[in-house]
């Protein structure tokens, strides 16, 4: 499904496509947590529908779209990542490269999607650049990345770019309003920099008792209160990247002095100097490119506690 913050994104692909200027590649980038995989879901449906209605949109009736709502569509492809991997693999693409080939079994098209496409390895990558010069009639693959900067520059030449917003403050509200959350939209927004998706995640989950419990081990260490050691043993299993991205967050906030309604920012903040604000980001944005690598995870913590102890 897609969100009233992309009308625009799909009036204009909905123009390109009446048209017949819609590029057989597309690559969408924008946020995790924004709805964008609903987006380009959206997007195969309808251009594997029969008969789509009012601005293009899937009829969820005809045969294509129910084969589509059974996940059976024999004309669409999803690559992602499988189970326990890092890596889309160039088996998948090749697969996918051999799926555009096969003759339509519906109707005018094929369509396949690859989500999350920065994480296709080199090969994978190259793989797939014939797929992306060379098309076959009636085929569309759309990319989604919220990482642009790591695919291929090979990869985003050949397709046309898309960018999905993030959504104004008082859409992403007024959307999070209506979904009756436990906690604060307000706060929740906060902490997910605006990502409605993902707000609405946070306020699911145990997420935010783990956010304020995360900075509250961090505050305690910045006040020379906790042990390191500890901290890091607690935190291992945890997701490496949503620690990271807290991280980001607060250090925005520092900066923004917009730490009002979370108390346990207000309490770090006291306990860094200004001037080592950017130079932890600096050294986060370092350990964000080792995120998905196999690295001791506890190590990993331990350096990522350490960078909020400098002092300069
Ligand atoms: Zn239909």
């Amino acid at each position: 499904m897609s969100y009233p913050w992309q009308a625009n994104a799909w009036e204009s692909i909905q123009r390109m496509h009446s048209s017949d200027r819609l590029h057989h590649a597309l690559l969408f980038t924008g946020e995790d947590g924004c709805g964008n995989e609903g987006f380009v879901r959206e997007l195969a449906e309808s251009l594997l529908c029969n008969d789509p209605g009012p601005q293009g949109r899937a009829c969820k009736q005809c045969r294509s779209c129910q084969v589509f709502a059974g996940k059976a569509h024999p004309d669409y492809l999803f690559v992602g990542l499988q189970e326990e991997r890092q890596a889309i693999l160039i088996e998948q693409i090749r697969e996918l490269n051999h799926f555009l080939g096969l003759s339509r079994s519906y109707g005018r098209r094929k369509v396949a999607v690859i989500a999350p496409a920065e994480r296709m390895n080199v090969n994978a990558a190259n793989s797939l650049l014939k797929s992306l010069e060379e098309p076959t009639d009636g085929t569309h693959i759309l990319l989604l990345t919220s990482h642009p900067a790591s695919l291929l520059p090979t990869i985003r030449s050949r397709c046309q770019i898309v960018r999905l917003p993030l959504p104004a403050p008082s859409q992403a509200l007024e959307w999070l309003q209506g979904h009756n959350s436990q906690h604060p939209p307000e706060k929740l927004l906060g902490i997910a920099r605006g990502r409605p998706l993902a707000a609405l995640e946070l306020d699911s989950s145990d997420m935010l008792a783990n956010c304020t419990l995360w900075f509250q081990h961090l505050s305690q260490l910045v006040q020379g209160k906790g042990n390191i050691t500890d901290i890091s043993a607690h935190w291992e299993k945890f997701d490496k990247n949503i620690l990271l991205d807290w991280q980001f967050d607060c250090l925005l906030g520092i900066v923004k002095n917009e730490t009002g309604h979370r108390p346990e920012l207000a309490e770090l903040q006291k306990g860094i100097q200004k001037t080592a604000i950017w130079q932890i980001h600096e050294k986060l944005l370092e350990l964000k490119q080792l995120a998905n690598h196999p690295l001791n995870p506890r190590l990993f913590v331990e350096t990522m506690l350490m960078l909020w102890l400098v002092k300069s």
